[in-house]
């Protein structure tokens, strides 16, 4: 088995879920008291969100690099970013280190194809819905074609990540909002909606609506264990 490097913290909200995610992964392909190998280095959001609202990018790869050269001289063969919006420098992380990083979207466009979905709605944060690297990456490498919620809307998502889900808070009158939201994408002509938040899962799940759902946390956590078991 492979040993996991897991770039987390961003939120630990939604880390821990990446963690339980991937041991059961594993626990349910090989049994018993089977575990993952992990190598986790968990960064103080704090410095990261004040870092992402100043425009200050080149700085947060700095810290996600320094994170995947300890992961790497932790041992890790593989390593994850456990955030969408934080792929905005997976290009900078990657050349900073040996190991190969599993990309979130990548993960995510896969699932997405299998299933024959090629027009998706996307929810995350204000970075991941305006700017091209998420959304270009879905169109131009998959052909997917991606609808984003109306500027209202995208405020209030990115509001809700940044003021409860990443705080821990889980709102039911902000699950209504977020389940509008969803419902309008699919009438717009979505297939599915990503959850492109690795915290959104904590808010709405697919038992929430009939809109099919994609996680992008389950999704990029059972891309990680499928690498580490050789699986792909
Ligand atoms: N975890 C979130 C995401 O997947 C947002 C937190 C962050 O800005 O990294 O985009």
């Amino acid at each position: 088995m492979k040993t996991i490097g897991l770039i987390g913290g961003m939120s630990w909200e939604s880390t821990r879920l990446y963690y339980s995610e991937i041991n059961q992964g594993v626990k349910q392909t090989l049994g018993g008291l089977h575990s993952a190998k992990i190598c986790l280095y968990s960064v103080d959001f704090h410095d990261i969100e004040q870092l992402q609202h100043q425009g200050k990018w080149a700085q947060t790869a700095a810290i996600l690099a320094k994170a995947a050269q300890a992961v790497e001289a932790g041992g890790a063969d593989l390593f994850l970013i456990c955030t969408n919006t934080m792929h905005k420098v997976a290009a900078e992380v990657q050349a900073a280190v040996n190991i190969p990083m599993l990309h979130i979207a990548d993960a995510t466009a896969q699932h997405l194809l299998a299933d024959g979905v090629t027009k998706v709605g996307l929810l995350g944060t204000a970075f991941t819905m305006q700017q091209d690297f998420y959304k270009g990456r879905l169109t131009q490498n998959f052909g997917i074609e991606v609808l984003v919620p109306n500027v209202e809307q995208q405020a209030m998502v990115h509001e809700v990540i940044y003021q409860e889900l990443c705080l821990g808070q889980i709102s039911q009158h902000s699950k209504q909002k977020y389940l509008a939201v969803i419902q309008d994408l699919f009438n717009q002509g979505a297939q599915a909606v990503i959850l492109g938040c690795t915290e959104i899962t904590l808010l709405v799940q697919q038992k929430d609506t009939t809109v099919p759902l994609y996680d992008t946390t389950a999704i990029h956590a059972q891309s990680a264990v499928a690498a580490a078991l050789g699986k792909v």
